[in-house]
């Protein structure tokens, strides 16, 4: 089933958009058959689960980091990753900038925001995304290209689309500021029940798991 999922929302989805395939508790084998399939990027989670994944398959795929990076894993996840999508202070920022010096990488990044605005969530608060950028964007081994968000959990997808425009609205306001070394070209949004919201909201980046890969256990 897989790859006739992946195929089939690879055919839908419009120009110019994105797959990441959200592949927590996937296989190295389940990946590797969407990857048959032409699904050339993966969402990972956990730093741990990404190396396993990344130590079977290497790079005939893109990986991107979807969860929280705690600081700490930096040094090992620069190693995997082509992008972070989860970049939320200025703390891991620098962190991943380290890492990056050391084995003379640039890694590109997105800025989570945290749209709905909830305390115990990742993310930086809307109101706090374009200081981070500018601070951000004096990293030399860290490089911004866009913003990603979640939005609260809803049953329900057209419950994330304010949450959407408000990110779509950060996302063209620090664009609009053309700041030097910051690249404003993703807009990660949208997941397997919401990304058709997503995309009419402006999202070039959807990260879909359970549609490609079947429910969780
Ligand atoms: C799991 C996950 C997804 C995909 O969720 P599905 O509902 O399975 O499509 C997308 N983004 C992040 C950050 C995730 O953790």
């Amino acid at each position: 089933m897989i790859k006739e999922n992946v195929r089939k929302i690879l055919s839908e989805l419009p120009e110019g958009i994105q797959l990441v395939g959200a592949a927590k508790t996937r296989t190295p084998e389940e990946i590797q058959e969407a990857i048959d399939a032409g699904l050339s990027i993966f969402g990972e989670n956990y730093v741990q689960e990404a190396e396993r994944a990344f130590q079977v398959i290497g790079q005939k795929a893109k990986w991107h980091m979807i969860g929280h990076l705690q600081s700490n894993k930096a040094k090992k996840a620069v190693r995997i990753f082509d992008m972070i999508e989860t970049v939320d202070s200025i703390k891991l920022a620098k962190a991943i900038d380290k890492a990056c010096r050391k084995i003379e990488k640039v890694m590109p990044g997105l800025i989570e925001i945290n749209s709905g605005e909830e305390p115990q969530k990742a993310g930086v608060m809307p109101e706090d995304a374009v200081s981070l950028v500018k601070e951000i964007s004096e990293l030399g081994n860290i490089r911004i290209m866009g913003l990603m968000t979640m939005g609260p959990f809803s049953g329900d997808p057209e419950d994330a689309r304010p949450y959407f425009i408000k990110t779509r609205e950060i996302f063209e306001d620090i664009r609009k500021m053309d700041l030097a070394g910051v690249e404003m070209k993703y807009l990660s949004m949208g997941m397997s029940n919401s990304y058709r919201v997503a995309l009419e909201e402006g999202a070039n980046m959807v990260r879909i798991g359970t549609k490609i890969f079947g429910e969780r256990q």
